[in-house]
């Protein structure tokens, strides 16, 4: 079994940062960068364009940002072992990170597997389709591209995020379809009339997008009526998953504590989760803001949080 002062899992935002930070407070950190758990560099390699991303004012694509954290991890001195986590043992200290191939005797760990945005297999939406041609799952992410200016927009969903979405995207889009397949929307009370009484909001109630159609982006959409069998063809400049997150969890294993959304419950306003010297960052701990840059000070939270643990207890020596 090898050993580690500190195994970072994950490879996005959260993890090269917790990487950056770790390596460069001499930890030697060990990063697993996932492969069939999610893409190696996280959701970001799902995108093309991210514009919110401090530093780049003319915008950059997602997979040169994450190529630039990792390069930038490696140069401090990052192992990066391409290879996913099937369990950890945190029943006992030190812990164990348990890898495809690759097990390792960790002081401290930082979980930062991030969260994976859910999707339809809507023919048409689909990478190799029209995803990224106009089809997302990031309203603040991507709404304010050119590409959704003034167009009308459609938002797949019925609950308190989708409501949001909606509402963000009356700023850019020409008018807002809020398409749920039910005939009322799950959102809270507050939401629901958000949505009902914006003007530039309409709700296609009981009816789901068949069909994505367009040439190099997005054009129209095909909505049936699941009450009456209809199909309907709109014009359309975007579509946007609002369908839920799922959090990266499920190789923890009751090892500490989660939410009942399946997110790690980190102490508020810290990394710190249930058991010591393990940290969760990024996503995986954040259901609000899911944001690059949110999951990046996460990570260096978290590195600082283990690095001051590891030396009061004198791991670090
Ligand atoms: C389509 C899309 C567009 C977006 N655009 C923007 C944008 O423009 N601006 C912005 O700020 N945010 C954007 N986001 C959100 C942003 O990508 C996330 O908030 C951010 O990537 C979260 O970082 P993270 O490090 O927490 O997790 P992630 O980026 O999700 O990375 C998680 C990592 O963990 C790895 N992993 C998972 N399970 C395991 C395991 N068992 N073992 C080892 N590794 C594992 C995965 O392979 C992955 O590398 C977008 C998201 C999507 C889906």
């Amino acid at each position: 079994m090898n050993k580690a002062k500190i195994v970072i899992i994950g490879s996005g935002p959260a993890g090269y940062t917790a990487a950056i930070y770790a390596a460069r407070a001499n930890l030697q950190p060990v990063l697993f960068e996932g492969f069939f758990a999610g893409p190696a560099g996280g959701q970001l390699m799902t995108t093309t364009d991210v514009e919110n991303y401090p530093g780049f004012p003319e915008g950059i694509s997602g997979p040169i940002l994450v190529e630039s954290f990792k390069k930038q991890a490696v140069h401090f001195g990052t192992k990066i072992l391409s290879e996913d986590v099937e369990s950890v043992d945190l029943s006992s200290h030190p812990y164990r990170v348990i890898g495809r191939d690759s097990h390792y005797m960790a002081d401290a760990v930082i979980l930062a597997t991030g969260a994976t945005a859910n999707r339809l297999d809507i023919p048409g939406a689909n990478e190799g389709e029209f995803w990224q041609k106009g089809v997302t799952a990031c309203a603040v992410c991507d709404g304010a591209m050119p590409i959704f200016r003034n167009k009308a927009l459609f938002v797949i969903g019925g609950g308190d995020s989708a409501v949001e979405e909606a509402t963000f995207l009356t700023k850019f889009g020409a008018m807002v379809y809020l398409v749920h397949r039910r005939d009322k929307l799950r959102a809270s009370k507050i939401m629901q009339k958000r949505a009902l009484e914006h003007p530039k909001i309409t709700i296609l109630w009981d009816s789901e997008i068949i069909m994505v159609k367009g040439d190099t982006v997005v054009r129209h959409v095909d909505i049936k009526n699941l009450k009456t069998g209809e199909v309907d063809i709109y014009d359309a400049g975007g579509v946007f998953f609002a369908v839920g997150h799922t959090p990266n969890t499920s190789f923890l294993k009751g090892q500490l504590e989660l939410h009942p959304n399946g997110y790690i419950k980190v102490v508020p306003g810290t990394c710190q989760t249930s058991v010591n010297l393990v940290y969760a960052a990024g996503d995986v701990q954040d259901h609000v803001y899911r944001q690059a840059i949110t999951a990046a000070g996460s990570g260096c939270m978290a590195a600082m949080e283990a690095e001051r643990e590891l030396s009061a207890r004198g791991f670090c020596l």
